[in-house]
């Protein structure tokens, strides 16, 4: 039986070993300041990263979540024409991190899921007939990293909990669920709409637009909050991150977890028909129109319909 698999790679072209191993595997690994190869990783990145990255490096840098993707992070494809995902962005001209120093990772403690697991790369894996997933490791070793030769051994899970990857991990599987399922699903929940596209990139990953979009009026119009939630929603980063996965996981797999309110969809649909109707109106006024080209690289930026 076939399976899907989305992992962490610190690197594209990691020469990942084949075999996967579990968390109680030994591993021969010891990374320090004194070691020759000190920095060599942050040299040339290729570092996705998870919504629970966005959300600690931005309070970590003090800024929006908006100013993060455009200063720090580009989308990129996590499947065609599908659901995006982003990448650290190196120095310009160049392909070393922008967090680097030559003391070392200058957002060290709020460093990404993939800084954090290096060299090993979590794999999560996902049969077709299955609804949950599953954790397997692989272990990178790459020769620019001599940390492998160093005289220390411990398991997988021992160097997760001293990279503090659990917190990282639990945070992020919400995340990693959606994008399993949606791979798994392929064509028989479609090809995603242009809008989708869109709200799934800002509910993963632009925390603070989001926040603006619960809050809005046509958002109040379909969904039921109470407001205790709401006020959770208003000032948690991490709070508002994992209702947004929620909400994705209704918006485009039908799960239901938040209440809808009764009539919602009738009032919305009456409402687009009354502005199509004032179009075609607009339109006939106006006569024919020339044609214009429509840009198709604004899918990453929001619209309200
Ligand atoms: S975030 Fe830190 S650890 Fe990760 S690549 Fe950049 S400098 Fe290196
Ligand atoms: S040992 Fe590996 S992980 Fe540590 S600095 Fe060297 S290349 Fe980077």
């Amino acid at each position: 039986m076939s399976e899907r698999l989305i992992n962490d790679l610190p690197f594209a072209q990691s020469p990942v070993l084949p075999k996967t191993i579990e968390g109680s595997a030994q591993i021969q690994f010891r990374c320090h300041k004194d070691i020759d190869c000190f920095n060599a990783c942050c040299k040339n990145i290729d570092i996705s990263l998870t919504p629970y990255d966005v959300v600690r490096l931005k309070k970590r840098l003090g800024m929006t979540s908006g100013e993060f993707l455009v200063k720090y992070t580009f989308p990129y494809e996590i499947e065609r024409d599908g659901i995006a995902g982003i990448k650290l962005k190196p120095v310009e001209d160049g392909t070393a991190c922008q967090f680097m120093t030559d003391e070392g990772c200058s957002v060290y403690e709020d460093r990404p899921t993939s800084c954090r697991y290096y060299p090993v790369a979590l794999l999560s894996l996902r049969r077709q007939d299955e609804f949950t997933d599953r954790t397997a490791y692989a272990l990178v070793q790459e020769s620019h990293c001599h940390g492998h030769q160093e005289d220390r051994t411990l398991t997988v899970d021992e160097y997760r909990k001293e990279q503090g990857v659990e917190e990282y991990d639990d945070y992020g599987r919400g995340w990693r669920q959606l994008i399993l399922k949606k791979q798994s699903s392929g064509p028989t929940v479609g090809r995603p709409s242009k809008r989708s596209l869109q709200l799934f990139f800002m509910a993963c990953y632009d925390v603070d637009q989001f926040r603006e979009f619960v809050k809005s009026p046509s958002f109040e119009d379909v969904y039921e909050i109470d407001q205790a939630t709401k006020d959770k929603l208003y000032t948690d980063d991490v709070e508002l991150m994992l209702f947004g996965q929620r909400f994705l996981a209704q918006v485009m797999f039908g799960d239901e977890f938040i209440k809808v309110r009764a009539d919602a969809y009738e009032r919305r649909a009456a409402k687009k028909s009354e502005r199509e109707a004032r179009m075609d109106e607009i339109v006939e006024k106006l006569g024919p129109l020339e044609p214009s080209a429509q840009p198709d690289d604004d899918k990453y930026k929001y619209v309200d319909d």
